[in-house]
């Protein structure tokens, strides 16, 4: 890939840590130039920005806040002004991860309205309104990965509200791969099952019971990393899977199987 798209953008969404930072590490190492979305963290897009530029990467920083209605224009506007500062206006959005989101809990006798709306809004809203604005700038041949989640197989009630904006993400992917394939662009999603990530910190990180019940729950035995599920989006991404398309592939280390 590192030739064929030299002169290409890929587009993360909230890159600045977890799965989005271990994603665009593995986009820019195949050679494309990382768009490093962000949303409240400049500090930490900015470490993703320098770690990849260390290694002879390249990328550049852009900020939006996808819980606002105006999410997708916001974002948009600020990746233009950043392209513009980077010297890559006119570069092709070969590639762009829907991977931002928010895993907020509660069963759905407590979940409330108002935590419901934001997830909605990051989680689906965000995705849809910014491959709607996408569209004019993705090649023919272009690349839509959504990160969905495992709790679309798997019910775990506590975040059912959660498991509903996921589940919105894999009719999006399919729908849309089936739209957008006579372009020969394809959508695809991945769900990763539980990964060592600040989304998990509260009750995953130091609590050494419920690192081992995901291990145990997982046919391979441990809990997942950021580079696992990045490894796959680069697959999607490349040149090598342009005959999938409208899939979701599982990426939960065979949890539940
Ligand atoms: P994370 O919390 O480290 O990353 C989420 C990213 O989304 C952050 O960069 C954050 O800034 C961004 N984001 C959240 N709200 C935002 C907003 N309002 N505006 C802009 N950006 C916003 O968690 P992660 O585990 O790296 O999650 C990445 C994706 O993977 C998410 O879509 C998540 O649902 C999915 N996922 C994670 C796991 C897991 O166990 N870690 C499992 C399944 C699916």
């Amino acid at each position: 890939m590192t030739e064929t798209y030299k002169d290409h953008i890929a587009v993360v969404t909230g890159a600045s840590r977890g799965i989005g930072a271990a994603i665009s590490t593995r986009l820019a190492a195949a050679g494309l130039t990382v768009a490093v979305h962000y949303g409240r963290d400049e500090d930490a897009a900015a470490s993703v920005v320098a770690s990849i530029e260390a290694t002879g990467g390249k990328a550049f920083p852009f900020q939006a806040d996808l819980a606002v209605d105006t999410a997708a224009q916001d974002f948009w506007a600020s990746f233009d002004k950043a392209t513009a500062g980077a010297g890559v206006l006119d570069q092709p959005v070969q590639v762009l991860v829907n991977n931002a989101g928010v895993t907020l809990r509660g069963p759905i006798e407590e979940f409330s309205r108002e935590d419901f709306l934001t997830q909605q809004a990051v989680n689906v809203n965000a995705p849809y309104f910014i491959v709607k604005e996408s569209l004019s700038r993705i090649p023919d041949g272009g690349r839509i990965v959504n990160i969905s989640s495992g709790v679309t197989r798997i019910a775990f009630p506590e975040i059912i509200g959660y498991a509903l904006t996921k589940g919105a993400i894999e009719a999006f992917t399919l729908t849309l791969a089936k739209h957008l394939g006579p372009r020969e662009i394809t959508v695809n999603s991945v769900a990763p099952g539980v990964v060592d990530t600040d989304i998990n910190a509260e009750w995953l990180r130091g609590n050494d019971e419920a690192q081992a019940g995901v291990a145990a729950s997982s046919a391979l035995g441990r809990v997942g990393q950021p580079d696992d599920i990045a490894g796959i989006v680069a697959f999607l991404a490349s040149d090598e899977a342009r005959w999938v398309t409208g899939q979701k592939i599982d990426a939960t280390g065979g949890t539940n199987l």
